[in-house]
Order: C-alpha cells, then structure tokens, then sequence
C-alpha cells in the first residue's frame, strides 16, 4: 500500500490494532517529492519555479505537487512532449489555497487524463502550512487540528475557519468562500480527525 507513510508515527505494541496518525504531509522524507509553482508554498519540500522544469527529469520526483495553474501547465507540456514524467509513478497533489475553492471534477478528469495517478487535495495556509488534506479513501478533507479548526454557523451554508498558532493562539474566524460540512464520523481511512465533506466540486457558475 503506498500510502503507509501516511500512517508514520503510529504507535504500538505487540498485538494491539495500529492507530493511524495524522500527518500534514502525506508523504515520508524517504520518497522524492518535489512542488512546482511560481513561488514555493510547502515548506521543506524541493520547488521547481516553471524555469527550472527541466531539473524534475533529473529529480525524479515520484510524488509532485503545486497549485492549479503550474498543474494545468504541466499538463499542457506533458501533452505536449516537451516532459517526460515516468518518474511521477505515486501521486499528484493540487495546492489549494485558502481563497480557492475545492477543485472541480472537470480539473481531477483532466489530470487523470494525463497523469493516471491518485489525486489529492492539500488546503494549504498563505504560510504553507497544510490545513486540511483529501482524504485517502476521497472522503472529504480531513482536518489538522493542530492548524485550524472549522465549523458552521447555524443556517448558513459556508464553512468557517480558525486558525490556530503556537502556545494555543487562536486567530480571527473567517469564512472560507464555499460550502460544506463538518463531521466527526468515522472514515474509511482510519483517520479520526474530524472531515469537511460535502465540498463543491463543480464550477461555481454552474
Ligand atoms: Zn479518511
């Protein structure tokens, strides 16, 4: 399975089930893995501006992630052949900013066009810091509580955000643009931190 690496730090003794736990980024520091964009957003993760595209050949980064517009443009040289990407063999991650909304399933068709890899969702902080991610089993978004907290306010449909800084510092609630649900049900996964589901997926004119 290859996303056993999500499940690091886990805990246990002999003979008792593993407790998955939660981490941020959902990839070990023994995989390569490499973020492409016109700024770097993820800290400690390798970063290719576009201008240095040529470099993730000799990377081989088997993981890779950035935000939608460096996706769509990898893609559009992958189409094009100016990429040769048979080292991405793991995962491709959408940055999504808070700001943004949720992508939409026209972008995730594209990408599985072109890439045939699982995809993955990170909701990712001006300041890098990853706030919610995709769920394995695609069941929504599941929370880093050590981040941000998110609720609803009775009657309306938006999601609210918290986020939270060091020493218990919690920062001003903000809207976070779209739709959604907070739940606390078990996932699929195995992870336990609560999920924002029921995420917009289509444009938002449609
Ligand atoms: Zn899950």
């Amino acid at each position: 399975m290859i996303f056993q690496n999500l499940w690091k730090g886990a805990r246990r003794g002999a003979g008792e089930p593993s407790t998955p736990v939660f981490a941020a980024l959902p990839w070990t520091s023994e995989m390569t893995h490499a973020q492409i964009g016109s700024r770097p957003s993820l800290p400690d993760v390798p970063w290719f501006p576009p201008y240095a595209w040529r470099g993730l050949e000799k990377f081989r980064p088997r993981v890779i992630a950035g935000p939608r517009p460096s996706l769509r443009k990898l893609c559009r040289h992958v189409r094009a052949g100016n990429l040769d990407y048979s080292f991405l063999d793991t995962a491709v991650y959408c940055l999504t900013h808070v700001g943004e909304r949720p992508l939409t399933n026209d972008f995730r068709d594209e990408l599985w066009d072109v890439f045939g890899l699982p995809l993955f969702e990170l909701f990712v902080g001006g300041d890098g810091q990853v706030l919610a991610r995709e769920c394995e089993a695609h069941d929504g978004w599941h929370v880093n509580e050590s981040a941000a907290e998110f609720t609803k306010l009775a009657g309306e449909p938006h999601l609210v955000m918290t986020r939270k800084g060091a020493r218990g510092r919690r920062f001003e609630a903000m809207g976070v643009g779209f739709s959604g649900d907070v739940t606390a049900e078990p996932c699929h996964c195995g992870l336990e931190n609560p999920r924002l589901i029921n995420l917009p997926t289509e444009e938002l004119w449609q």
